[in-house]
């Protein structure tokens, strides 16, 4: 099978090589925010009782500011075209996710902000140990032979800055062999306190270096807040919460993909909570929304590495009382507050720890949907829908009442 994939690891620039892509970073944040004035011009324009003139594409757009570097930008000859170009294709792109009602509307790119990313595309060869970028050069790479060198098709390259690092994400294509997955169906309830619970279970834990960098961040949250705004000592320490924050990140997300690695791997069907995405935008609980950004990038690690291991990732219908149903008779409780951390039957007198009752209410949706598959391959039912309810008595045969 034939996928697209990413390899990100950390560059080991030199100076002239860190300026050049400061100069590209800056570039496509110039284009982004360049592009996105001229669209709005056209959609005020379009209010206008006047003949409606067609907004821009990013191909439009690049032309025109190709014509502008003759002139007014010269200085966009010292970088790479791809910079720009690559940067007003993600501005199309965040049009379309608006209009589609995945985001919101597109925002100006600020430098404060942060130095942000800039593709290239072209001529990028990998080695051992560095990479040749477009107009940039070979640039050292931290981390020797992870990137592949051969057997993959290179789409584009990503750089990007965080905390004083600059990191490269290769997009490749590569055909792998999916093997088949005869694991069992689980559940799974993905967590904040505990990163995940699987309902046979076994818990995975979030890395005890985290709530260690996790309280130094708050530590540092203050110091900042007390300086002056701007000031030199200010600006020091943000760069130290900025650090510790990505050191943070880091241990997380490391910790996510070993758990989604290992989950798509050895189980064939995983049911999960399914993400109430609207629901969670309007949300303004940042701590809350921290979580639940750590819980859909868990759930996005899972969905394309299932496609690797040949596994299945199933999402429960968002209205499935996965916390409030009793995973042993099926009875469903009115209320479980956050607090409560096991879940007792009234009905039956069943008792287990929240998030094991929630990943076995799960693994009833996995089993019921693997029986629906089955049963579609052997021409009993026709219209099969991947989000199922449940019925009691389906997790007997799957052994986890
Ligand atoms: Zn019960």
């Amino acid at each position: 099978m034939l996928i697209k994939r990413a390899y990100k690891t950390e560059l080991d620039p030199n100076n002239v090589q860190r300026t050049a892509m400061l100069k590209h970073a800056g570039a496509a944040r110039f284009a982004y925010n360049w592009g996105l004035q001229r669209k709005q011009e056209v959609r005020e324009l379009n209010m206008l009782p006047i003949p409606h003139i067609k907004t821009p594409t990013a191909m439009d757009l690049h032309r025109e500011l190709n014509r502008l570097k003759h002139t007014k930008y010269s200085w966009m000859y010292e970088v790479s075209k791809c910079a720009p170009q690559e940067a007003l294709r993600d501005l199309d792109r965040a049009f379309k996710n608006f209009f589609e009602g995945r985001a919101g509307y597109p925002k100006f790119k600020s430098r404060k902000r942060g130095i942000g990313s800039f593709r290239l595309t072209g001529s990028i060869r990998v080695f051992q140990d560095s990479i040749q970028l477009p107009r940039i050069g070979r640039v050292r790479l931290k981390e020797k032979g992870y990137l592949p060198t051969e057997g993959a098709h290179i789409l584009s390259a990503t750089v990007s800055e965080k905390g004083g690092r600059w990191f490269v994400s290769l997009q490749v294509e590569e055909e792998i062999e999916v093997p088949v997955n005869t694991g069992p169906a689980v559940g799974v309830d993905v967590g904040v306190s505990k990163l995940a619970t699987v309902s046979d279970g076994t818990t995975i834990d979030n890395p005890k270096a985290l709530a260690r960098f996790e309280r130094k961040l708050r530590r540092l949250q203050r110091s900042l807040s007390r300086k002056k705004r701007g000031s030199r000592n200010w600006k020091k320490a943000r760069m130290r919460l900025e650090r510790c924050h990505f050191r943070a990140c880091c241990i997380r997300r490391d910790a996510q993909h070993k758990a989604t690695t290992m989950l798509a791997r050895t189980k064939s069907v995983i049911a999960v909570e399914g993400l109430n995405v609207a629901g969670l935008m309007k949300n303004h609980h940042i701590a809350k929304q921290l979580a639940d950004a750590g819980i859909g990038e868990f759930l996005r690690q899972l969905e394309y590495k299932a496609k690797w291991y040949g596994s299945k990732v199933v999402e429960a219908d968002p209205f499935f009382p996965s916390t409030k149903r009793c995973s042993s008779c099926g009875a469903v409780k009115g209320e479980m507050s956050l607090s409560e951390r096991r879940y007792r039957c009234e009905v039956c007198g069943y008792e287990a720890d929240r998030d094991l009752n929630a990943a076995r209410n799960l693994a009833s949706v996995a089993a019921s949907w693997a029986e629906t598959l089955n049963a579609c391959e052997s021409g009993e039912v026709h219209a099969g829908r991947q989000v199922l309810h449940d019925e009691a008595g389906t997790e007997h045969r799957l052994g986890v009442s």
